[in-house]
């Protein structure tokens, strides 16, 4: 197998990394203590054609893979954490609409992401439903031609800024088996009855807007569910097959940030009459980074590739996911250990790296959930 990026590829490595090291080294930290964004830095990122590159043709997108998405993700986090996810998780959702929405559908809302006019989030986890989605008790009734959604959300990326929120409704109560209970309805944020409140105190990717969802008697057209009645468990499962390669390589962009200040830093940082650089253990440490984060790269890699080439290998996915969010902590951890007392302070990148990285074991999937899909993929 052959992962030699193409001279497409690398021209969208290299367009990535410059427009990132560009914009964003300025704002993080402004934005990581605010806890905000700039907007019109999303919008920029859009019209350079950053945004939703996976999208076909047809809607406006490039029509390229996952895996170009996933490239720029990596430079993306490697600049910035915060701002990296601020951007590209603009067209969270837009892989469900491109698999089972409606042409109507499609032509309403991926152009809107791609150009920067719309930004979108899918709301699935619940005060009491995380980990077990099928939990998930937001009611979506049919009254005639209208669905009428009642129940809130929790930790809804992009729930408060953007314009359309695919939600994870209970429409099938009664069917026997849990798996076949639940419906993605595509809900225009400014229809009565949507309320959102910001998530403050996040521990990382603070620049990346979270919501609270309340959702009070909204009444959408009956044509606005997404995919199959009663089939939205399993097309979120296969939401996530195509979502979870790029946290991956979020991942490794972080990883990647982590270890590029530990080499500096320690190069430059003497003790002992010695750069740390010198001393065995910081080695050590240095060459595990090294070594992980090409291993984890390689996890990714054949992960999207493998999607992009019509072959979903749910395994190999669950087993990048949950490797690669070990690794971005691990090196976050190591980095700041290696900076001492100065990678504990805000002033040095690495304090924020440290915070950032654990989002990665945690959202589209806890790296407890990932392994049980990897043991029962083995076991079985
Ligand atoms: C910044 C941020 C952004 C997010 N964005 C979104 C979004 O856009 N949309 C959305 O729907 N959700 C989003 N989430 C929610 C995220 O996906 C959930 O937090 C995650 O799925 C875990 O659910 P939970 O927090 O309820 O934890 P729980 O499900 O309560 O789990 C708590 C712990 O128990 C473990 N655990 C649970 N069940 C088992 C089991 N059977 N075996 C072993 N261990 C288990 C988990 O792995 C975890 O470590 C976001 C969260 C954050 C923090």
């Amino acid at each position: 197998m052959d992962f030699t990026l193409t001279k497409e590829q690398r021209d969208i490595v290299m367009a990535a990394r410059e427009f990132a090291e560009g914009e964003f080294p300025d704002r993080a930290m402004e934005f990581d203590r605010e806890e905000t964004f700039d907007l019109d830095l999303w919008k920029k990122a859009c019209e350079l054609g950053f945004v939703g590159v996976f999208i076909d043709e047809a809607y406006g997108g490039a029509g390229m893979g996952f895996f170009e998405h996933c490239l720029i993700a990596e430079e993306f986090w490697a600049v910035d954490p915060g701002i990296g996810q601020a951007i590209l998780s603009a067209t969270f959702g837009s892989e469900l609409i491109g698999l089972f929405g409606t042409e109507e559908q499609k032509k309403l809302v991926l152009p809107q992401l791609v150009s920067g006019q719309a930004m979108m989030g899918t709301a699935i986890t619940e005060p009491d439903a995380g980990c077990d989605v099928t939990s998930a008790i937001t009611t979506a009734v049919k009254d005639n031609d209208k669905w009428i959604i009642n129940g809130s959300k929790m930790f809804t990326t992009n729930g408060n800024i953007a314009k359309y929120v695919l939600v994870f409704c209970l429409t099938n109560p009664d069917a026997p088996s849990r798996h076949k209970r639940h419906s993605f309805i595509l809900v225009p944020t400014d229809t009565p009855g949507y309320e959102s409140t910001k998530i403050r105190g996040k521990l990382g990717v603070r620049a990346s807007d979270t919501a609270e969802l309340s959702l009070n008697n909204v009444q959408v057209p009956i044509n606005n569910l997404v995919g199959k009645e009663g089939e939205g468990f399993y097309e979120l499962m296969a939401f996530f097959n195509r979502t979870r390669p790029h946290v991956c390589a979020q991942a490794v962009g972080l990883a990647r940030a982590a270890l590029d200040e530990s080499i500096k830093y320690t190069k430059k940082r003497k003790q002992f009459g010695a750069h740390l650089s010198s001393f065995q253990v910081t080695q050590f440490k240095i060459a595990e980074m090294a070594t992980m984060i090409r291993a984890a790269r390689n996890l990714y890699y054949e992960a999207a590739w493998s999607l992009d080439n019509g072959h979903i290998d749910h395994a190999l996915i669950a087993m990048a996911k949950w490797y690669c969010g070990e690794t971005a902590v691990k090196c976050a951890n190591e980095a700041l250990q290696l900076h001492g007392g100065y990678g504990y302070i805000d002033e040095y990148r690495v304090q924020r790296l440290y915070r950032d990285a654990k989002i990665l074991e945690i959202y589209e999937g806890s790296k407890e959930m990932e392994k049980t899909i990897v043991s029962r993929a083995i076991l079985r």
